[in-house]
């Protein structure tokens, strides 16, 4: 038998290893699986077990005609592909290129070892704009256009080969999930999802994308949204790129559109990145901020994680990332540089909790992110956000922070972005006490901001964080790319 092994690529429409394996005319195992190791990472939460399972289902439903089905079990895929072989003879195994996190890295290595003992052919297949074994970017933007604009492969549904004839014990470890109603609002996953979210995009949503794209409240409507069935694969990159293509020649879509693609673009980029320095994971890109003297304390982890900070802009943004799985890029980033360079403390815990928030966690795109947010490439400029300023920019009639911090509803809205700002008679009239009904502000931000100022820019001085940029712009930049963009 054939199989194909569903990894973060939930989708029966733009998949080379189906449509590979569907050449052959032997029996076909569909199989993904939920890893008891990654049940147990810090990157990982329900939310996202939920999203695959609903991507399972979905395919499932448009399988159920041609008699075949995508098994998804809680299994390590070692575990089963040992036990399949015992009895079966496994041809070929087909899939996609992953670029995951250290421990799927891993089980990768291991894979490919016994594959190759067991003689079992493992056909890996190339994900999104990524290209494996590159040791620099030379020519990588117009590999990225080859793999972005090749057509696309059909396949026809009709034509899968028969599901092998294996015993129910194979499948015992079906993955199953508890669906309390948490009260918890997430994107449902499946690629009948993604699409619905792309044609609403580029119908109608994009037309506002650039002008919102940083507004906490707007972005949920106006940008496309399509990232957590990017990250999970309901809908490949390519497919996006493709449909943006065929919208802009309508020349009046151009400006929103281009801005768009700019971010297509970019996915590949940072997750190209991380493929070809994973360590980014665990460390800073730039050795020269191996010893920043960043710290950890967990009272104020917490206080952050419970988006009991005191500023207002910062609380909602992780009440609403906890409670919906999604903020835009800026909160993002301001989350990130309040974290580490208002709070200075060590980005690494923040960068597990926020993946577990995260329903489009994506390895590539995180890490790459919270490097450079966290300032420690020494190839980009230090952006260290104001959260008030950020507030009074951005969320100007406070929309968005009284959804989340409905404490400070009773306030007008010049101190809800400060309500530490109140004076005694204003506490008075508004009834509300700071300290009381929210939170004291846990730092002074413009001292906050001078010292990281002061100390990070200092630190790019530094002739290690100098010599390892050159060593960093050399190998992920294009040829001819400058420091500090
Ligand atoms: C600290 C931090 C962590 C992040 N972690 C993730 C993550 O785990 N997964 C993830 O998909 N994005 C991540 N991003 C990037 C970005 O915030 C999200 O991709 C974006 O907000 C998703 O919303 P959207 O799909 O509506 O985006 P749109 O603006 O509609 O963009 C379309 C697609 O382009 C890609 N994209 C958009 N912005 C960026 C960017 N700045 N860098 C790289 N790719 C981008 C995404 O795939 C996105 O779905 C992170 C950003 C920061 C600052």
């Amino acid at each position: 038998m054939n199989i194909v092994w569903f990894k973060r690529d939930f989708r029966l429409e733009d998949h080379p290893p189906l449509w590979s394996a569907m050449q052959a005319s032997v029996p076909l195992l569909l199989v993904a699986f939920v890893e008891p190791d990654l049940l147990r990472d810090p990157h990982y939460s329900t939310r996202h077990w939920r999203f695959v399972k609903d991507s399972v289902a979905d395919i499932n439903q448009r399988l159920a005609p041609f008699h075949q089905t995508l098994y998804l079990l809680e299994e390590s895929p070692i575990n089963f592909f040992e036990k399949l072989h015992q009895t079966q003879k496994i041809s070929a195994v087909f899939s996609h290129e992953e670029t995951g996190i250290g421990s799927t890295f891993q089980r990768d290595i291991d894979l490919k070892k016994w594959f190759v003992d067991q003689q079992i052919a493992w056909k890996e297949f190339q994900c999104n704009g990524v290209v494996r074994g590159k040791k620099n970017r030379q020519d990588w933007t117009k590999q990225w256009h080859a793999f972005m604009e090749a057509s696309i492969q059909p396949i026809d549904l009709s034509r899968l080969p028969e599901k092998p004839l294996l015993s129910p014990d194979f499948f015992q470890n079906r993955f199953e999930i508890v669906d309390e109603d948490t009260g918890l609002v997430f994107q449902k996953g499946g690629e009948t999802e993604a699409h619905n979210t792309m044609d609403s995009f580029f119908n109608e949503r994009f037309w506002a994308y650039a002008k919102h794209i940083s507004k906490p409240l707007l972005s949920r409507e106006n940008c496309s949204r399509l990232s957590p069935y990017l990250a999970w694969g309901n809908v490949s990159i390519r497919q996006v790129f493709q449909r943006y293509l065929a919208e802009r020649s309508d020349a009046k879509k151009r400006f929103q559109l281009d801005f768009f693609a700019s971010r297509i673009h970019w996915h590949c980029h940072f997750i190209q990145k991380f493929e070809m320095e994973p360590r980014m994971e665990f460390e800073t890109v730039n050795h020269g901020y191996k010893d920043l003297g960043r710290l950890n304390n967990e009272a104020w982890h917490e206080a952050v994680i419970t988006g009991h900070t005191g500023f207002p802009l910062i609380d909602a943004c992780i009440r609403c990332v906890t409670k919906t799985g999604y903020i835009n890029f800026r909160m993002r980033a301001m989350l990130v540089s309040f974290y580490t360079h208002h709070l200075w403390l060590n980005w690494q815990p923040f960068a597990h909790w926020l993946a577990q928030q995260f329903l489009d966690f994506e390895p590539g795109i995180h890490y790459g992110q919270f490097q450079m947010q966290s300032a420690v490439t020494g190839i980009n400029t230090v952006r260290i956000y104001n959260p008030i300023k950020q507030s009074q920019e951005h969320d100007a009639d406070v929309a968005f922070i009284l959804k989340w911090v409905p404490e400070l509803a009773k306030l007008p809205a010049p101190l809800v972005h400060e309500p530490w700002q109140c004076s005694p008679m204003e506490e008075m009239l508004y009834d509300f006490q700071l300290g009381r009904d929210y939170p004291k502000p846990m730092v002074d931000i413009e001292q906050t901001g001078r010292h990281a100022r002061e100390v990070l820019w200092q630190q790019l001085k530094d002739p290690k964080v100098k010599q390892d940029a050159a060593r960093i712009l050399k190998r992920h930049t294009n040829p001819g790319r400058k420091r500090m963009q």
